[in-house]
């Protein structure tokens, strides 16, 4: 059983062990939200419930540089599977800026693509095809993006993951 770390905004943060998770809570790091019932956890000195959700009690600020990794998958997933020029069904991804020409794997510079517009764009600008981008792209937002794993997460987080969405 693992501990969901919500951050003091409730926002998911993280998935830890609960061993982690009960020492962050005596060290006043974080409160208990929900406790796993019935299935405590015997310590040297004392018996503790084991925690199922903590919030941390001081909001912790996340470094530039723990973005979420650019994937395929992920740019896809992001545009919903549409095409970023023409909407319809997309089953690849484009480099905005063309790698040949400079641009980089980042959620600014990839959007989801069908292989009509792709093949078309080849190593061309948007500007230079006249085509417009139908939404600015970004990096994606939203607890289920922030928190490896919540995806295969037990039930009973789903609240919290929905609060923080
Ligand atoms: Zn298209």
């Amino acid at each position: 059983m693992r501990t969901l770390v919500l951050n003091a905004g409730y926002e998911p943060l993280a998935v830890v062990s609960f061993k982690r998770a009960l020492v962050l809570v005596m060290n006043d790091k974080a409160t208990v939200v929900e406790r796993v019932e019935g299935d405590p956890v015997w310590g040297a000195s004392a018996v503790f419930d084991r925690p199922a959700v903590i919030l941390l009690t001081r909001y912790v600020r996340l470094p530039h540089g723990r973005r979420v990794p650019v994937t395929r998958r992920g740019v896809l997933r992001r545009d919903a599977h549409r095409c970023a020029y023409c909407g319809r069904g997309a089953s690849t991804i484009d480099h905005i800026l063309p790698r040949s020409r400079g641009g980089g794997d980042s959620w600014e510079n990839l959007v989801a693509c069908c292989l009509r517009c792709n093949n078309l764009k080849g190593d061309r600008t948007p500007q230079e095809m006249s085509w417009e981008l139908r939404a600015t792209p970004g990096p994606p937002r939203g607890g289920h993006w922030s928190v490896r794993g919540t995806e295969r997460a037990d039930p009973r987080w789903e609240p919290y993951l929905a609060l923080a969405a």
